[in-house]
């Protein structure tokens, strides 16, 4: 690792940016040397401004990465059977190599369903029923982007997690839930701690981490008292608030308790991205 950053307060900084900016070039090297070019597509339904953002950029890194992308979008009143109509195009489509549908659909559709839709060697959001039951069983399968990069930024950055104790604050399906079970799989072999809003004495259980991570979109509910000194704190959660965007962290004040922290942004955010990208390439192997 010849990377290395520190806070003001000598924390080391774990610099999502610059990982992906690795793992994308590592991605395009690969690409170049396939029989045909992977090809991404997002589904985006109805306006959302944030989700706009993340697909955009999730096609800028795709194009870095010497991928094609489509990026399909619906309008808000788009109905379950247009949505279905289109990702059941996608899934049979030989060119596409992965799908991914941009979380949260419109309330008024089955998000499920769509899911369901998609072939488990093109799930490269990791987050259809298959993929999830893989990853509870150990069984070789695209995991899902954001648990990932928080472990690859773990690995890459020198975390040591064997025998080590982890709280992930956040139990979604998305995030905290399938963070615990890679945590603690045999290999990286962390004991797990999943903390969630009816977790009492909260800040007492995440004194006891020596990796803790937040992905409970609460904005800078991680203080200096939840930070066991030289814990590495992982940042997930993403609050908009009149000064910008917030992190569930802290950083300011964890910072000189901490032995490493994520910035915000610039931690979390681009290793899902990035993950996403690799991901992509994983499908596009499965099916060739
Ligand atoms: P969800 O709303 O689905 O889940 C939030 C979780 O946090 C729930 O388990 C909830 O507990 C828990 N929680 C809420 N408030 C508290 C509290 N005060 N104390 C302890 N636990 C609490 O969110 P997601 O998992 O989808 O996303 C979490 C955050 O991560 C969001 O801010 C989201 O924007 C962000 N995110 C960031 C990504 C990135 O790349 N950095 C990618 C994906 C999401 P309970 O189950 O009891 O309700």
């Amino acid at each position: 690792m010849t990377d290395v950053k520190r806070t003001a307060s000598g924390a080391l900084l774990l610099d999502g940016n610059v990982l992906r900016d690795r793992i994308v070039a590592d991605v395009a090297r690969d690409v170049a040397d396939l029989s045909s070019i992977p090809c991404l597509a997002t589904v985006l339904i109805g306006d959302d401004g944030p989700s706009q953002v993340y697909v955009r950029n999730k096609h800028r890194q795709a194009q870095l990465a010497g991928m094609t992308s489509r990026n399909e979008t619906l309008p808000a009143s788009a109905t379950q059977q247009d949505a279905e109509q289109l990702l059941g195009n996608l899934a049979s489509d030989p060119s596409v190599s992965g799908i991914l549908v941009q979380q949260p659909v419109p309330a008024h559709l089955d998000g499920e369903k769509l899911l369901a839709l998609i072939p488990v060697d093109k799930d490269v959001d990791g987050l259809t029923t298959a993929s999830m039951g893989r990853l509870m069983r150990g069984i070789d399968s695209l995991v899902p982007c954001t648990p990932l990069g928080v472990l690859r930024l773990l690995q890459h950055y020198g975390a040591t997690t064997a025998g080590k104790r982890a709280v992930v604050v956040g139990r979604s399906h998305l995030v905290g839930l399938p963070l615990s079970v890679l945590l603690s799989r045999k290999g990286i072999d962390a004991t797990v701690t999943l903390a969630h809003s009816r977790t009492t004495d909260l800040v007492q259980v995440c004194r006891e981490a020596d990796i803790l991570i937040s992905a409970t979109g609460q904005a800078h509910s991680i203080g200096r008292d939840h930070v066991k000194p030289g814990a590495w704190v992982i940042d997930v959660g993403i609050s908009r608030g009149e000064t910008g965007i917030v992190g569930d962290v802290d950083f300011d004040a964890v910072q000189s308790v901490a032995g490493a922290i994520t910035p915000m942004p610039g931690g979390t955010g681009p290793m899902t991205v990035a993950c996403l990208i690799e991901n992509t390439l994983s499908a596009w192997r499965r099916q060739h």
